[in-house]
């Protein structure tokens, strides 16, 4: 038998595409045109997934853009 996996949301890494589910993953949110980490991944509004701070910092110039350009 295998244990239970099958409803782990997965998202993938806005930065790296890596798939990871999504309690490893570290949730962004625009907040007053700054991107703000959602620790507890539970504010409403568009989130973005990124895996670490290094992906953070790789993309974090263009966070802001890419999350409002998303529809
Ligand atoms: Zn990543």
């Amino acid at each position: 038998m295998t244990p239970s996996t099958a409803h782990t949301p997965v998202r993938s890494c806005k930065a790296c595409r890596k798939k990871l589910p999504k309690s490893k993953l570290q949730r962004w949110i625009i907040s007053a045109d700054q991107p703000k980490l959602d620790e507890k991944q539970n504010i409403a509004g568009r989130g973005t997934y990124l895996c670490s701070m290094d992906c953070y910092n790789s993309i974090k110039g263009h966070l802001t853009q890419l999350m409002q350009r998303r529809r």
